[in-house]
């Protein structure tokens, strides 16, 4: 049930670092507030699935801008779920698979072009035109929505993202160990934070999220305790909340 009406924050931008909970927390936040929600990794990841399928290297910016021009990309309602978002490429659904480790692995090297992420951008702003929304990434905040009305960004440490990374692949039934997931963490953070266009950045206004200490349900309830304050000196300034602490005065 959406929480009770008041004033709210119409644009959400919730960036952080791969495997920081953000897929589960903006999901069960966006159904708390009755906002949609879109999680623009998927984005990069339909982009790369389609790249990988068509043997184009990740690497070839203007490959990957004519697979676009071919196969145009469109954020769209999930059949059956409206509030939640998710893509087409070329009119086909591009769900399945998407986090498959072959996808992490090339992702990052197909995000990083500046072209493609230009062409990535109106499909996004447009969600955020039209709904209240969620947004997650790593460049929301900062590049996408930089006028979003709070900015939230989930850290923990690599050791923790990759012990959940290995908990979700355990239970797919995938066969792999901690070393090979928290390898493949650090790597992606470094390639996201590194690259030259719209890296993965903290936000000045962003209010930064210290997940370890929590689960998944006690970071909602603690993103939910900074919506109810919005808009007070914290959340549109920025500053340090970490979960399983008292908010700041
Ligand atoms: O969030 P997720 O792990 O699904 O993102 C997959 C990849 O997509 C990231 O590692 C990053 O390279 C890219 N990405 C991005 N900007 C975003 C969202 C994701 O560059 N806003």
């Amino acid at each position: 049930m959406p929480e009770a009406e008041g004033r709210r924050p119409r644009r959400i931008a919730l960036d952080g670092p791969a495997a920081a909970g953000k897929t589960t927390v903006g999901r069960l936040l966006a159904q708390r507030l009755g906002m949609r929600w879109l999680d623009t990794g998927i984005l990069y990841r339909a982009v790369t699935a389609a790249a990988l399928e068509a043997g184009l290297a990740p690497e070839d910016e203007a490959a990957l801008m004519g697979l676009l021009a071919r196969r145009p990309l469109r954020v769209v309602p999930r059949s059956g779920s409206p509030l939640d978002l998710t893509v087409t490429l070329g009119g086909a659904d591009m769900d399945r698979a998407l986090r498959d480790p072959a996808i992490d692995a090339n992702v990052s090297a197909v995000a990083r072009h500046s072209a493609l992420r230009t062409a990535l951008l109106e499909p996004q702003r447009a969600v955020a035109r039209e709904h209240p929304v969620i947004m997650l990434g790593r460049d929301i905040g900062t590049v996408v929505l930089p006028d979003a009305d709070l900015k939230l960004y989930l850290d923990a440490s690599a050791e923790a993202r990759a012990r959940r990374r290995l908990r979700e692949r355990l239970a797919r039934g995938e066969a792999t160990a901690f070393a090979q997931v928290l390898a493949a963490t650090v790597a992606r953070d470094g390639k996201d934070s590194g690259r030259a266009v719209a890296p993965l950045s903290i936000a000045p206004t962003a209010v930064v999220v210290d997940t370890d200490r929590c689960d998944m349900a006690g970071v909602v309830a603690h993103l939910l305790a900074l919506v109810a304050r919005w808009p007070d000196a914290l959340t549109t300034r920025g500053g340090r909340a970490a979960c399983g602490l008292p908010l700041p005065r």
